[in-house]
């Protein structure tokens, strides 16, 4: 038993899914060429004005209201001032004195986590390092993309507890549609403050880790940092509050600066945005029209289709597993049959392939005539399977993919009673022992047939010509 207790706060930066930035109309679009989706405000030049985003505030709106927040009704914008050369202005519009949305939580395993506040922002540019030039260029598409930034109160305590954390905000933002939450493209960007203490203690000094991309490298950044600082304790030193980055290849953090504290940034009132007041309506419309959450789906799912905890919880994780779920077991009208189609099957075919399941995107009506050719017993659970496999690839037609491949499954009553009777004349002893009551002969007796059938016999059919065969 560890001596120490680890102690974690997330700050989580979130890209909004608007279609143009927060204070101008440049488009948000990932990618494209550098340079192209900017005018003079997103570029900072001298005599332009920001022009407030509504469409933003709705979406932060929505993020405050769907994490528990109270949501701040005189509602500014601020500086926050400092030179980097991928923020042209050289200060960042934000919100320090009345962050929009405030004391809010999100609810993970036996606990509560809370969130101390919500606020907007516009994210900066990129800078790109050509190592082959030994250049670096900015491309300043990316500023003014609009943010809400997520600041959690230090409640977390495990790595589990974090990722938890972070899936329980990320579903939720996604089920809204506010943002795409794509960790890998920088859609949804964690950093993690750590501290270690012993237990009962008052709080350490933490470290701050930016940008980590991953829940696994969040996972392996929990347990590295805590490592190190517990160690650097143990040997009587300091821990210094720093900026660090987290090496996933490395396994370890090194450090990149020593935190600045607010003051250094100068913060002021932005002149030029006049402060906004959140009204009552605007609420009351946004309430309304909240998409269904994770946690609404979590009772929902049990009563109404009859699945269980465990189902339930899988299903709810992905934004995208919901959308099939619901749309395929609407057609198939079995829940059960949907849900395990997409656990059993479509998840572990991602899985062998590495590929993330948020972004799955499979037609539902396709999905679901599967699952009925199967339950109709018109092809079996491994052509089943074989033709999902292949919608996975492309969008192929589904009833001609069982015809071009011959997958129909044989259940005409002559072929197999003919299957039958051949199995049963060439395996005597087998058929002998099951008749003296050696009742997992029939098994072997069955695999026997569904050879005989090259794999392509409907179960059911053959069970049941198989035991009359044996009376
Ligand atoms: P600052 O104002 O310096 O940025 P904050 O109080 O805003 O500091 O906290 C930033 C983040 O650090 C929050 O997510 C908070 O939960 C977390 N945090 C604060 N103190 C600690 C600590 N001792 N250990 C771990 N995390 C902490
Ligand atoms: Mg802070
Ligand atoms: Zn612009």
């Amino acid at each position: 038993m560890s001596l120490y207790e680890t102690v974690v706060g997330l700050e989580i930066h979130v890209e909004l899914a608007t279609e143009s930035k927060v204070f101008c109309g440049c488009s948000t679009k990932f990618g494209g060429e550098p340079n192209t989706k900017v005018c003079p405000v997103c570029m900072g030049l001298p005599g332009s004005l920001p022009r407030l985003n509504e469409k933003a505030v709705e979406y932060a709106l929505r993020a405050g209201l769907a994490l528990n927040c109270e949501i701040t009704r005189n509602a500014k914008f601020d500086r926050k001032h400092y030179f980097y050369p991928d923020l042209p202005k050289a200060y960042q519009i934000s919100q320090l004195y009345l962050p929009l949305c405030v004391n809010g939580y999100v609810d993970i395993t036996g606990k509560r986590v809370n969130i101390r506040e919500i606020h907007m922002e516009e994210d900066a540019g990129k800078l790109v390092h050509d190592l082959w030039t030994d250049e670096t260029l900015v491309d300043f598409n990316r500023c003014g993309v609009p943010l809400i930034e997520i600041v959690t109160q230090p409640d977390m305590r495990t790595a589990d507890e974090v990722v938890e954390t972070v899936r329980a905000i990320r579903a939720a933002l996604a089920a809204l549609g506010v943002s795409d939450v794509k960790m890998q493209e920088g859609s949804m960007r964690v950093d993690v403050n750590l501290s270690v203490r012993e237990f009962g203690h008052e709080f350490g000094t933490r470290t701050e880790m930016k940008n980590i991309n991953s829940l696994k490298s969040i996972a392996r950044a929990v347990a590295g940092e805590s490592k190190r600082q517990i160690e650097l304790i143990e040997t009587g030193k300091k821990i210094t509050q720093e900026t660090r980055r987290w090496d996933d290849n490395k396994d370890t953090s090194y450090a990149m600066r020593v935190k600045e504290d607010a003051h250094d940034y100068r913060y002021m009132p932005d002149p030029d945005l006049s402060p906004f007041l959140i009204t009552e309506e605007q609420l009351t419309h946004i309430r309304r029209t909240q998409p269904e959450l994770p946690e609404a789906k979590r009772l929902r799912y049990p009563k109404e289709y009859g699945l269980s905890a465990y189902d339930t919880d899988i299903l709810i994780s992905e934004r995208t597993l919901c959308v099939l779920f619901e749309g395929a077991a609407e057609i198939t009208r079995k829940p059960k049959d949907t849900a395990n189609w997409i656990i059993g099957e479509v998840l572990s075919i991602l899985k062998e392939r590495g590929e993330p399941a948020d972004e799955l995107s499979l037609d539902k009506d396709k999905f679901a005539r599967i699952i009925t050719l199967v339950a109709d017993g018109a092809i079996n659970r491994a052509a089943g399977r074989r033709v999902l496999r292949a919608l996975l690839d492309s969008d192929i037609d589904v009833d001609a993919y069982v015809k071009q491949n011959g997958l129909e499954a044989i259940g005409g009553a002559s072929v197999v009673d003919d299957a039958v009777k051949k199995v049963v004349a060439a395996n005597a002893d087998s058929v002998a022992k099951f008749r003296s009551g050696s009742e997992k002969v029939f098994g072997f007796l069955m695999g026997q047939v569904m050879k005989e059938l090259k794999g392509k016999g409907d179960p059911a059919a053959l069970k049941k010509a198989l035991e009359e065969a044996l009376l």
